[in-house]
């Protein structure tokens, strides 16, 4: 499954070479073959910083730090993305219905989004801290 699934092609489009080639292998594993990291493997998951998080493939920011929460789950979560940062697609792989999340801009995969977050949005977005670049905000002047 590729983001020429959804019928629209990304702003950014690189070749499956040109990303091996500016990403980590496990990025790669995850952003573009639609992999998974294991729980509880991402530092991202005890970050509790303010600041933004990036896509690891093309820098978007698609969440605020004001959004993450703890899910328990071993994964990153989220209860609501930057507007327009991320799109979606049904995915009926391991014969589970699940929503997939990836990146509007440059198609990489993030996780799944699912209906069982906390307020006020009711979603959690279960992504992959490797999917993921976390950019503090400035530390105020001291
Ligand atoms: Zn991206």
């Amino acid at each position: 499954m590729s983001a020429a699934d959804t019928g629209t092609k990304p702003p950014v489009d690189r070749t499956e070479e040109e990303w091996a080639a500016t990403l980590t292998p496990d990025q790669f594993r995850v952003l573009r073959m639609h992999g998974t990291e294991r729980a509880g493997e991402s530092g991202l998951n005890s970050e509790k910083r303010p600041g933004q998080y990036r896509c690891a493939g093309c820098d978007a920011v698609l969440f605020d730090s004001a959004t993450k929460f703890e899910s328990g789950s071993g994964w990153p979560s989220f209860y609501k993305p930057v507007e327009g940062a991320i799109g979606t697609n049904v995915d009926t792989s391991y014969g589970m219905r699940r929503v997939e999340v990836h990146c509007a801009q440059c198609g990489g995969h993030l996780g799944h989004v699912f209906p069982d977050g906390p307020r006020p949005t009711g979603e959690r977005y279960c992504m992959n801290g490797v999917a993921l670049k976390f950019e503090p905000a400035p530390s105020p002047p001291a």
